[in-house]
């Protein structure tokens, strides 16, 4: 039997260079060796989008786009829509019994969001309990590996400190604990030099952005401000292109060869960029023009074919939980 691998995106937007080195890659990379799980999280992404459910239908089918087009293969990984599995719902309220508000205030991903998002003041219940929900996600399949990026390992320790107390509370040996597969690269930093690109921080280059867009976006990228002439030297540290260049760049003696020499002093943004600019467009090109052949109805197949799929296991570990909870009253 085959472990079980899950992990997914919130449709608030489409699907980022972020995602791609962060989780995306292994998912492609490890979509065989596991039965794999990917979801769209409209449910989270709901969390702070309440307010645009068109949004967050519009993208449902975006981030699916790109789940094909950087080769999740439909045929082999289950990709499905969360709000569809309402036994994750119900998953959710129990496991709210587990966990302490101080313990969800103390979640440094999700009070780093809250900052971010201005929701500092009123803090949505929704949101705070979201890393609960994705406890449930996890859990109801099952699942033991999940490939995220770097600002999702809090998450994986609520879940198993959930799953812990579940088993010990009941009884039984039921949940599987989990553990995070980051991508070498598990946080991608936005162009603008903050610390994580993101889709709700408008700092990222899409994986669906064209060649003009890709090629502006990198001109915009935050270096060294304190690098004004070719001859200054120059800080490879916090500078975004370098940083880019770790990740993208196939020649690594190149990159280091480059970052001395801006170091030292004599050589300019403008190369740097132009050899980033390429490494993009060749990475991209192919993921954007195989984005462009699927149809609608295909990708809505997947979808609805996906979610019968993963509904069927859910029930099926709900059943078990309902009868450790003692609340499998009329089977
Ligand atoms: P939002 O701004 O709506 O939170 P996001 O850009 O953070 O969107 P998510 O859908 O929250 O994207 O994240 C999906 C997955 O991609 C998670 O596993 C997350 O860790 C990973 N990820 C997102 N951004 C990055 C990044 N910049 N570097 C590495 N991994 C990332
Ligand atoms: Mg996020």
């Amino acid at each position: 039997m085959k472990q079980v691998l899950l992990t997914g995106d919130r449709p608030s937007g489409k699907l980022h260079l972020g995602h791609y080195v962060g989780s995306l890659l292994s998912r492609v990379e490890m979509q065989r060796q596991y039965e794999s799980y990917i979801m769209v999280t409209d449910v989270q992404a709901l969390t702070d989008n309440f307010e645009k459910p068109d949004i967050v239908q519009k993208n449902i089918y975006e981030v699916a786009l790109d789940y094909l087009a950087v080769g999740i293969d439909p045929n082999i990984a289950t990709i499905y829509i969360q709000s569809q599995i309402p036994e994750v719902t119900e998953l959710t309220i129990y496991f709210m019994n587990l966990v302490s508000l101080s313990r969800l205030e103390r979640n440094p991903t999700v009070k780093a969001e809250l900052a971010q998002k201005g929701m500092t003041e009123s803090i949505p219940v929704g949101f705070l309990c979201y890393p609960i929900n994705q406890a449930a996600d996890i859990t109801i399949f099952s699942a033991e590996v999940i490939p995220v990026g770097e600002d999702q390992q809090p998450m994986i320790e609520q879940t198993n400190e959930i799953v812990r107390r579940f088993n010990r509370i009941y009884n039984v040996d039921l949940l599987k604990e989990c553990r995070a597969h980051i991508g070498v690269n598990g946080r991608l930093p936005g162009i603008d030099g903050k610390s994580k690109a993101s889709k709700s921080l408008g700092n990222a280059i899409f994986l669906s952005d064209d060649t003009a867009t890709i090629k502006s976006k990198v001109r915009e990228m935050f270096t060294d401000p304190n690098h004004l002439k070719v001859s200054d030297k120059g800080r490879v540290e916090g500078n975004v292109v370098f940083t880019y260049l770790d990740a993208f760049h196939k020649d690594k003696g190149e990159v280091s060869a480059l970052k001395e020499h801006y170091q030292r002093g004599g050589l300019g943004d403008v190369p740097i960029k132009e050899l980033l600019f390429q490494d993009l467009e060749t990475l991209l090109a192919p993921i954007r023009e195989k984005r462009a052949n699927f149809s609608t109805e295909f990708v809505r197949s997947v979808l609805k074919e996906g979610t019968l799929r993963a509904r069927a296991k859910a029930q099926e570990t709900m059943r078990k939980i309902r009868a450790a909870m003692h609340l499998d009253h009329f089977v």
